[in-house]
């Protein structure tokens, strides 16, 4: 099992001022910051992350958001990192996301949710190595 998740504060929260309070979730719950950067992704780069989900009904939109402003994406550090990264961004839709994940705080909606974590460790490096570079890890 691998120690590593990777996430992306989207441009919703970033749009409300929320960087700072996520960070202070994810550091406040045990995750090491690996590598970080605060970017702007745009429709053709967020179809090709979001790759896998092409054929839902809703990846023009998805896209469409991930584009529309600056991000933060970084790497995690934790013991079995992806699992509890998702126990800590709650559920996808923030109305049936447990009260004190950071979705229930910050999220207003299924479509603009706040962040990002990754599903699988596979998904985890794949996700990290499309952002970061091996001389950007620390
Ligand atoms: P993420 O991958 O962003 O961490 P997730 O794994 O909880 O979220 P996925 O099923 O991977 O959920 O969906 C990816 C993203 O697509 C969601 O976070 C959300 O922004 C968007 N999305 C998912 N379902 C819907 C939907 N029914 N309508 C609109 N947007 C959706
Ligand atoms: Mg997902």
């Amino acid at each position: 099992m691998s120690n590593r998740t990777f996430t992306m504060i989207k441009p919703d929260a970033v749009r409300a001022g929320n960087i700072g309070n996520i960070l202070q979730m994810i550091n406040g719950a045990g995750f090491r910051i690996v590598a970080m950067k605060y970017l702007h992704i745009s429709k053709q780069q967020a179809e090709k992350f979001y790759e896998v989900h092409a054929a839902r009904p809703f990846y023009g939109e998805l896209t469409e958001f991930m584009s529309s402003g600056p991000i933060v994406a970084a790497i995690l550090e934790k013991d079995n990192a992806v699992a509890d990264f998702r126990k800590l961004i709650g559920a996808t839709n923030p109305a049936q996301a447990e009260e004190g994940t950071i979705r229930k705080k910050y999220a207003a909606s299924i479509g603009e949710n706040a962040v990002h974590g990754s599903d699988s460790d596979e998904n985890a490096a794949i996700e990290g190595n499309f952002f970061f570079n091996g001389l950007e890890r620390f």
